[in-house]
């Protein structure tokens, strides 16, 4: 969509950039569902949308120009909820985002998802559903693609503590469940919203992911400030940051962030159609990189705003002139702070980041 090319040379920008092996960090299940399979579900489960048309569903279940807020995006998220209604739905969404990932050279991808708001307005469906529906979703996206995925499941702030408590409870148990996949429950997040919460009242949530042999992302900085993710890091302990982009405000924050070899988990569409950032040329990323800050590029939620990983890159390419080795370092460096295992990651650093392997990358 965002391909600028100006040469012969960067008119194959797309060729290389497709070929390109991608480490994906953040994509919310939730947030990315095909418009046609939002449109099949609904018909073939008489979900009422309040649309008559495809068309009419693609006004409301994608946001293509900043909003006000970041509340107004979160509502959209509504649509894409909707369909999410039983196991089997949920594994085929969850099979179709290792699709798309995979069709977009992603070869490490670790898919996000929230019990608490999947299932809001459900009676029937369980957090075991849900939670096993994503693990026969990979399970099948891997089978048919040779590409590695982790899960994350998220709490979310605004709802009832308890509920989040149970969410995270039956994710641990499944963890350790009989699931063939069930050892690909890596890492626990916290997202929407972070104005007006306060950091440390999720600490008893995060102590008991990290117990639960979870790795911690959070979503901090996004619609907040770096103060947030100073906090985020300090007292939840945060191994990576969705978002962080208000890090740059302040450079002790950075110094940080690379202290702590914390990784920032960025998505440059996202952060414009939420207004983090104004246009896109004011998003830090550049900088983040070129100061030595660990980060990737993600879609955020791909569906929900019209584009895809390929979009990013090229857009990214673009207005930032990032180069084949700056992104090659870039998710060779991601992939170090993948949630999967060691051996998992060792099996893609051999067959993808061969020359690219030598610990910390150097920026
Ligand atoms: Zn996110």
């Amino acid at each position: 969509m965002a391909g600028c090319s100006q040469d012969n040379e960067e008119e194959e920008s797309g060729n290389w950039i497709k070929t390109l092996p991608k480490i994906e960090t953040h994509i919310h299940l939730d947030g990315s569902v095909r418009l046609n399979t939002i449109w099949e579900i609904a018909q073939a489960d008489s979900i009422d949308l309040g649309v008559q048309s495809i068309d009419e569903l693609e006004n409301i279940c994608t946001v293509l120009e900043p909003m006000n807020s970041l509340q107004e995006v979160l509502d959209v998220f509504w649509v894409h909820q909707k369909v999410l209604n039983s196991r089997e739905n949920i594994a085929r969404v969850t099979f179709e985002n290792v699709e798309d990932a995979y069709n977009d050279g992603v070869v490490l991808l670790e898919l996000r998802f929230a019990p608490t708001f999947i299932s809001l307005r459900k009676e029937s469906l369980s957090n075991d559903d849900i939670i096993l529906g994503v693990l026969d979703g990979i399970q099948a996206g891997m089978q048919r693609y040779d590409i590695e995925v982790g899960l994350i499941g998220i709490g979310v702030r605004g709802m009832e503590e308890e509920d989040n408590m149970q969410a995270l409870l039956d994710i641990i148990r499944l963890k350790n469940g009989d699931h063939p996949h069930a050892d690909r429950l890596v890492g626990y997040d916290l997202a929407a919203t972070e104005a007006g919460f306060a950091t440390s009242s999720f600490l008893n949530l995060i102590t008991i992911a990290r117990k639960g042999g979870l790795h911690i992302t959070i979503h901090s900085g996004e619609d907040t400030d770096a103060e947030h993710v100073r906090k985020t890091l300090n007292i939840l302990g945060a191994e990576r940051i969705g978002h962080g982009v208000k890090s740059w405000d302040d450079p002790s924050v950075i110094e940080l962030l690379k202290e702590r070899d914390a990784h920032l988990e960025l998505s440059v569409t996202s952060n414009w159609l939420t207004k983090t950032v104004l246009t896109i040329e004011d998003h830090p990323i550049k900088k983040l990189y070129e100061s030595g800050v660990s980060i990737s590029i993600n879609t955020d939620d791909a569906h929900l705003m019209g584009i895809d990983l390929m979009h990013e890159y090229e857009l990214i390419a673009d207005k930032f002139g990032f180069t084949k080795d700056d992104f090659m370092k870039i998710n060779a460096d991601a992939l170090e702070h993948s949630f999967l295992s060691e051996d998992i990651k060792a099996k893609v650093r051999d067959k993808h980041f061969k020359n690219w392997s030598s610990g910390a990358m150097p920026k």
